[in-house]
């Protein structure tokens, strides 16, 4: 089969690899039809291997039909359209037993550790697929684990029904994390970026306000909307330097604030005030199939969600020049979504 495989860094290659096994207990074949690409994709080509084990077949947002099914499936009849989510999870160690897959001691994430979903057939446990429902199309699908990420990060944050929300950063990630906190009832929702186009993607996602960050104090500008005291919860999506410590700033006493983008060094945060409004700042890693993944595939079919933030479609021989490289140079406009089954 064809699939992008990963061999070091600035080296992905689209080449012919031996199908799968046939798929163990518990496990499904999948033959896919569309995957997204993200930021991971593009770092580990760019930066690499920053988590990644080479060589090994990118794809962690992919979706598909199963192939075959493995012993101890229920559920998945061949040809079942299937989304997966993309961390493999042992359930039993500690954090398994907590519910929090996704810290699983022995956690892997499709991809990235073992091979992922851009290629003709990738094999998945069927514990962490759902199926795609007839309202569904592939392209949205294909957005069902990044949804699950961003559903995550909010939940994170005790994103809720009239909880003032602000999300920093409306790329990229950023725009699943405003439609996630849409889809659970934040309200107001204020989107903060330095774009125009990102701000208004922003607004038909579900923010109440928008808030363009390099025109006047942005922190003044959010009080204007979420009250003088700040927002309950914050979540910074945009990974730049300041924007932290903004968040910090923008929560009110006894608020949230979750860090979603990544830093690339330690920056610095009033660590005073954190302490004494009683800030609660949350991590957030990837997602929890059981929660997050099956309302991700809810929210995609009932939303416009997939049509809003769409790029380019490309094909898998495109790969480098017109998905991960624009994608590392921050170049791309919307998700860019990979038609595997596409001709070269
Ligand atoms: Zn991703
Ligand atoms: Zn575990």
């Amino acid at each position: 089969m064809r699939a992008a495989v990963f061999r070091a860094p600035g080296d992905v290659r689209i080449e012919p690899v031996a199908d799968p096994a046939p798929p163990g207990p518990g496990e499904l074949l999948i033959r896919v039809s569309k995957a997204a690409l993200c930021g991971t994709d593009s770092a580990e080509w760019a930066h690499g291997p920053l988590l990644a084990r080479p060589p090994v077949v990118l794809g962690h947002e992919f979706t598909g039909e199963v192939a075959a099914a493995g012993p101890e499936v229920g559920g998945f009849p061949s040809g079942t359209r299937v989304v997966s989510g993309a961390g493999i999870s042992c359930g039993s160690c500690a954090w398994c037993t907590a519910g929090r897959t996704n810290l699983c001691a022995s956690y892997q994430t499709l991809g990235l550790h073992r091979d992922g979903g851009l290629a003709e057939y990738v094999l998945s446990p069927a514990a962490i697929c759902r199926t795609a429902p007839d309202t569904l199309d592939d392209t949205g699908a294909a957005m069902a684990q990044p949804l699950a990420v961003a559903l995550h990060a909010a939940r994170r944050g005790k994103v809720g029904p009239g909880r003032s929300t602000v999300v920093i950063g409306a790329g990229g990630i950023g725009s699943f994390v405003i439609a996630a906190a849409a889809a659970l009832g934040a309200s107001p929702l204020v989107a903060v970026d330095i774009d125009d186009g990102r701000l208004a993607t922003a607004a038909i996602l579900g923010a109440t306000a928008t808030v363009h960050g390099g025109r006047g104090d942005a922190l003044e500008l959010v009080r204007d909307i979420v009250g003088g005291d700040g927002a309950q919860v914050v979540i910074e999506a945009s990974g730049a330097p300041a924007s932290p410590a903004a968040a910090l700033s923008m929560a009110r006493k006894g608020g949230d604030v979750v860090i979603v983008g990544l830093q690339a060094a330690p920056r610095p945060a009033d660590l005073f005030s954190l302490s004494v409004r009683e800030i609660d700042v949350h991590g957030t890693l990837a997602h929890v199939c059981g929660e997050d993944l099956g309302e991700a595939v809810a929210v995609l079919a009932g939303t416009g969600l997939a049509k809003t933030v769409l790029g380019d479609v490309i094909a898998l021989g495109d790969l480098v020049e017109a998905g991960l490289r624009p994608l590392a140079e921050q170049k791309a406009h919307g998700k860019i979504v990979v038609d595997v089954r596409g001709s070269v």
